[in-house]
């Protein structure tokens, strides 16, 4: 604190959050790789397209994995009305969402210190259903749109009874941490005299070629939205 005031004001305030938001939502296993900064939140939210999300019903935990959206403070799932998942957590049910990136396979030189390099983001809090009009219908857009950026616009928008049978849920990010895990192995300082190769695998998520649906009508042109968002990706890349 007192090394804070001696910081010029607009510094201090941009200095990303080095305390949990909640006790229940502090990492105290490996505290070192926590982050409570919403940047590093976004990103590992944004760039996870599978979110698991967890609530227990009669005393029984359910972890079902799901497509979800962030969009500023919220993140957005959705389901059919009649989906167990949609229903419990529209009732208020506690809801924990989770999203994890796999970044590579830690190999140690021994058993016991093999790991992964990840990144992850646990959500905790109540899920609200998302009723007004404007907010639904930008959820779901944005679920398209996060797949691929361009694609809303170039399909066919969903019927009055595609949204009917489809609810949407905002959990907050009041409540989130990020953990993240990176480098090498750390094995025990004899184990490095050891015969036996230790390092890391890099593992990633690879976009294939596009497949043509075998039903597409000859003469369809490509898709601009797929066509132009894996150009962006490979410049990213490159
Ligand atoms: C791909 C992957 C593989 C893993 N493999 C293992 C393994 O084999 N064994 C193992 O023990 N652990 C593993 N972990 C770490 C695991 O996710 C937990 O962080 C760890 O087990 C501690 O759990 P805990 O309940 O004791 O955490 P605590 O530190 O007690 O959790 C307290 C709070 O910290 C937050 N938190 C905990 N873990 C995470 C997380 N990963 N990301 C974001 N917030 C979190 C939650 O809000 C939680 O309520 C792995 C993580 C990932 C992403």
């Amino acid at each position: 604190m007192l090394f804070l005031l001696h910081r010029p004001l607009q510094e201090a305030r941009s200095m990303p959050p080095t305390s949990a938001p909640s006790p229940r939502a502090r990492v105290r296993r490996a505290p070192s790789r926590a982050d409570y900064d919403r940047a590093t939140i976004d990103a590992i939210l944004d760039e996870g397209l599978v979110a698991h999300l967890g609530f227990a019903v009669d005393g029984q935990p359910y972890v079902i994995p799901t497509l979800h959206a962030r969009s500023g403070d919220v993140v957005y799932v959705h389901g059919s009305a009649a989906s167990r998942m949609v229903r419990t957590l529209a009732a208020g049910t506690p809801a924990c969402l989770t999203v994890t990136l796999l970044d590579g396979l830690v190999l140690a030189r021994s058993a016991f210190h093999h790991s992964m390099n990840y990144r992850s983001v646990v959500v905790l809090g109540q899920a609200r259903l998302v009723e007004g009009d404007a907010e639904r219908r930008g959820a779901l857009r944005l679920f398209t749109e996060r797949l691929v950026p361009g694609r809303w616009d170039e399909v066919r928008p969903p019927t009055r009874q595609e949204l009917k049978g489809t609810q949407v849920l905002a959990l907050a990010l009041d409540e989130a941490s990020a953990k993240v895990r990176r480098g090498g192995p750390v094995d025990e300082d004899e184990d490095h005299a050891l015969d036996v190769w230790a390092g890391v695998v890099p593992l990633a998520l690879e976009r294939g070629t596009p497949e043509p649906d075998e039903r597409l009508r000859p003469g369809i042109a490509a898709s601009a939205a797929v066509d132009g968002w894996a150009a962006t990706a490979d410049r990213r890349a490159a």
